[in-house]
């Protein structure tokens, strides 16, 4: 497989900010976004500007301690409202740049191989996120940039606000690996605890441990760990919308990895069964066929796709296109996961209406 190019775009502040892009009047100033709606001095902080980060404010901590250590922050009621309309334009325009997954409400990696192919630079494609996005919104974010989906995950996390660091493999190992086991991305306390009492304690111990002795610590997931510790996540995007966009679906998770292909397909054609009495009830036809599978427990969805000009509530059509998409992606592989997902839906009348 080539090596891909992945940014992560991780707005920065994004609650507090979002209130200063609304109201310019407060940009500039500390705001913490909290409160209860009858006592604004009550509950935990949701989120602060830079402004009162500075000055000792962060989230979950309570609004009375907060308040202590900024007395004139401008205390703002959350807006979730208003923060998954901003969501959605911020997704929407890294769309354009190239495939995206959606990571969390300000969050998205976003898939830039082609870009850099045809010649534009990782930096240069970053930047111009940074500047649109501050132009048309006023919202600032970092962007890290890697191979994999981790890497760039941690590379966007050394720099804020409006940071950009670009991190190759080499470089994120010599960067990380005299860290502590708590800067890697996806080692929590627990497991972080574990490790130390067998002598590992950097992010560096880690990537060079014993694999067998890391799986008798942490079972499969210590192999998963180890990878990312050496750079060497995974650089596949979920690129299939989970918010905002309908989707239908099904999926297994398998207690044994399985490549038993007879085993999946017959299972697939079960499930198409299912989804296609849903659609035939609706009215519809799926635009978008994917297949959605992963290789280890722990890790994301990975997904492919076909999308078709007209769409089909057809078993058949179905089948032989998941049966296509399996064959090409899966063949031999062992997966702990396997689901059908259908979108883009059309509605049966509409597709009538265009034959005339
Ligand atoms: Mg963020």
């Amino acid at each position: 497989m080539p090596k891909r190019t992945i940014l992560l775009v991780d707005m920065n502040s994004f609650f507090a900010s979002v209130h200063q892009a609304e109201d310019p009047s407060l940009l500039n100033k500390p705001i913490i976004v909290g409160g209860t709606p009858n006592n604004k001095y009550k509950g935990k902080v949701i989120a602060a500007s830079y402004e009162a980060k500075d000055k000792g404010v962060y989230t979950t901590m309570s609004m009375y301690e907060a308040l202590k250590k900024c007395p004139n922050a401008i205390i703002v009621e959350r807006d979730h409202t208003l923060y998954s309309r901003y969501s959605k334009i911020i997704m929407d325009f890294l769309r354009v740049i190239g495939p995206i997954e959606i990571a969390s409400i300000d969050e998205a990696y976003v898939d830039i191989t082609e870009r850099v192919a045809n010649g534009t630079a990782p930096i240069k494609i970053a930047k111009y996120i940074q500047e649109i996005l501050w132009a048309k919104l006023t919202l600032g974010c970092s962007i890290g940039c890697s191979s994999t989906k981790t890497s760039a995950k941690m590379a966007a996390d050394i720099k804020k606000p409006f940071g950009y660091v670009h991190l190759e493999q080499l470089q994120f190992c010599s960067f990380f690996h005299p860290q502590k086991l708590s800067k890697l991305h996806g080692c929590g306390k627990k497991t972080e605890e574990k490790l130390n009492k067998h002598n590992i304690y950097t992010i560096g111990d880690l990537a060079k441990a014993d694999p067998l002795h890391l799986k008798l610590i942490l079972g499969v997931r210590g192999e998963w760990l180890q990878k990312v510790a050496l750079g060497k996540g995974s650089d596949n995007l979920n690129t299939i919308r989970e918010k905002g966009d309908k989707t239908i679906g099904k999926e297994k998770t398998f207690s044994q990895p399985t490549s038993d292909s007879e085993e999946i397909l017959d299972l697939a054609k079960k499930m198409i069964e299912l989804l296609c009495s849903r659609l035939t009830n609706k009215n519809l036809r799926a635009g978008t066929i994917a297949i959605v599978y992963k290789k280890h427990w722990e890790e994301g969805r990975h997904s492919k796709s076909i999308t078709l000009k007209h769409g089909t509530s057809n078993p058949e059509d179905l089948y032989s296109m998941v049966e296509k998409l399996y064959e090409e992606n899966l063949s031999e592989i062992p997966i702990v996961l396997f689901g059908i997902r259908l979108s883009n839906f059309r509605e049966n009348s509409f597709i009538q209406l265009t034959l005339f």
